[in-house]
């Protein structure tokens, strides 16, 4: 199905390209979503570790503040110091002033004082429990923001304590740290907003960024934005990068493996180079003496994983892909690289039958292919044999005048498989063919109770008026050439003269009649 689907280089190309733009567009996305989830769950943390912070802060804040409370009370020269060791004590806290009817009394920064409430933070809400303010600044340090916090002292009329806090620190403390995470934060009271984009106090209308989290403190009316970008160009880049590079080596691996793990045609070139690819012989004996006449060459292929695989098999996929060309000049090669070993011992003349595929025989290079082998055969030693089934014949023209050139080249031509094509005995008659090799399916029914002998019989009668020599394929039994013999068949092939051997023992071979009859 595979091999079929991708049988040509250029749909073999598209898909691997097709699989590795896919591949890339996964790879890229996966890495992108994967660095966009790191990157919320970082945000996440880091928005809770300043919730966190901030709301600690603010108990503890209010903790001393309760302390404090009380000093509301009484007079300032005797609460100022407390006031003061306190603040030093505390956090960030830039001063503790204390507050009754309205008025500020006493502060830990410059000690008793008298000016009402209203006039320092107009905006503070003394009523309420607890009210904050973002100040631009205070008397101390006008240019540096602070956070204004009011507690109400509930004990007595209009009173509690106030303080101003540096709110600059922390953040800008935490923004160092891990500014590579987002871009700002800002801390929201009411309308006012100061954020770590700048030093100056912003009106949260002029708030552009949305803020991609946000936290809101127990008890304390201010609000914690995080603001950071949805991905960085850094990491669509790497995504990219990565799809990339995932994308070719996919690309590439698919490419290589349908070309050559799953592309036999590429297969059968390799296996050419590997030298995985041998020949066997079969004798073809002569009916009348039984001596071995001459051979079919047959080819075999070894497959280092698949084991032997039957040349029916690869020999019709190398049509297919368009091989058969190379593998027969590949079997050609074969035979003369066994020719001066087989001219030692076979008889001079000694007939040589090789199969050749329709595909080659059409091919362009066929007749420079055929001269080329026989110039590397030894001069007038064998008799080469071009096996070709009924169905090469279709095209009658091309064929006749192709015999014509190979008879007068010095080769010899059989027909295959006589008997299985359709018009066979029209052919006989319009081509002038050397031999006759009537098909195994034939000489199988010999013997049995079946009509094709008479078919055989009529064959053989034909092929005598024609002056055709026959030749029986598949002679398995005794019975089989004794029959054939007896209807006057030239020659036999089959199991029962020899199976097709490797040179090895096919130079060895003796016909077991012959060893029987010495
Ligand atoms: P074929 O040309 O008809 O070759 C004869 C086949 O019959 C061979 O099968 C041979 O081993 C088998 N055979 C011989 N005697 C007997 C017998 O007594 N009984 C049975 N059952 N079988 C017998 P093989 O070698 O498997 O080849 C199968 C086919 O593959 C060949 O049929 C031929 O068409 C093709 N082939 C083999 N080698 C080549 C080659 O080098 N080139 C081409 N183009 N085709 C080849
Ligand atoms: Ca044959
Ligand atoms: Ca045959």
């Amino acid at each position: 199905m595979f091999t079929r689907y991708f049988s040509s280089n250029r749909k073999l190309l598209t898909g691997s390209i097709l699989a590795g733009v896919l591949i890339a567009l996964l790879c890229g996305s996966l890495q992108f979503f994967w660095s966009y989830h790191k990157r919320e769950a970082k945000l996440d943390t880091l928005m809770s570790d300043l919730h966190v912070y901030m709301e600690s802060y603010f108990d503890e804040l209010k903790t001393s503040i309760d302390a404090l409370q009380p000093l509301t009370l009484g007079q300032c020269d005797d609460v100022s110091a407390k006031l003061t060791s306190s603040a030093a004590f505390s956090i960030n806290v830039r001063a503790f002033v204390l507050v009754r009817d309205n008025i500020a009394f006493c502060s830990s920064a410059t000690g008793a004082m008298n000016s009402a409430i209203n006039d320092l933070i107009p905006e503070l809400n003394i009523q309420k429990n607890i009210d904050v303010e973002l100040l631009s600044g205070t008397p101390m340090l006008p240019n540096r923001p602070a956070i204004a916090i009011w507690y109400r002292n509930p004990l007595i009329r209009d009173g509690g304590v106030f303080t101003s806090i540096n709110i600059n620190l922390t953040p800008y403390l935490l923004y160092t740290e891990r500014q590579n995470d987002f871009t700002g934060i800002a801390i929201v009271i009411g309308d006012k907003a100061l954020t770590t984009m700048s030093s100056r106090l912003f009106n949260t209308r002029d708030l552009r960024e949305i803020p991609t989290r946000t936290a809101t403190l127990n008890g304390v009316p201010l609000k914690i934005n995080l603001y950071a970008q949805q991905w960085t160009p850094g990491e669509l880049f790497f995504a990219l990068l990565f799809g990339l590079v995932c994308g070719i080596a996919a690309g590439t691996l698919i490419y290589y493996l349908l070309t050559v793990r799953l592309n036999p045609g590429k297969e059968i070139l390799a296996a050419i180079k590997r030298g995985q690819f041998y020949v066997v012989y079969q004798p073809v004996v002569d009916a009348g003496q039984l001596k071995m006449s001459g051979a079919e060459v047959l080819m075999r292929w070894r497959h280092p994983t698949m084991g032997e695989i039957p040349p029916d098999a690869f020999i019709s996929f190398a049509e297919a892909q368009k091989l058969i060309v190379p593998l027969t000049l590949h079997l050609f090669d074969l035979i003369i690289r066994d020719a001066p070993l087989l001219q030692t011992v076979l008889p001079p003349g000694a007939k040589f039958g090789i199969n050749i595929a329709p595909g080659h025989l059409h091919a362009d290079s066929f007749k420079e292919d055929m001269r080329r082998f026989k110039a590397s055969l030894p001069p007038d030693r064998f008799q080469v044999v071009l096996e070709i089934t009924e169905r090469d014949m279709i095209n009658q023209r091309e064929a006749r005048s192709l015999f014509e050139w190979l008879h007068h080249e010095g080769f010899e031509i059989a027909i295959d498989d006589f008997g299985t094509g359709h018009s066979a005995l029209i052919y006989l008659e319009r081509f002038t063919m050397d031999y006759l090799k009537i098909d195994r399916g034939f000489v199988n029914a010999i013997g049995t109770e079946t009509v094709t002998s008479p078919v055989l019989d009529a064959v053989l009668t034909l092929a005598r008026r024609l002056n055709m020599v026959t030749v029986a394929e598949g002679v398995e039994t005794p019975e089989q050439a004794a029959w054939l013999r007896e209807h006057g068949v030239n020659y036999l092939q089959g199991y029962w003269i020899s199976r097709p051997m490797p040179l090895p023992d096919f130079i060895q071979w003796q016909p077991d009649f012959v060893k029987d009859s010495e």
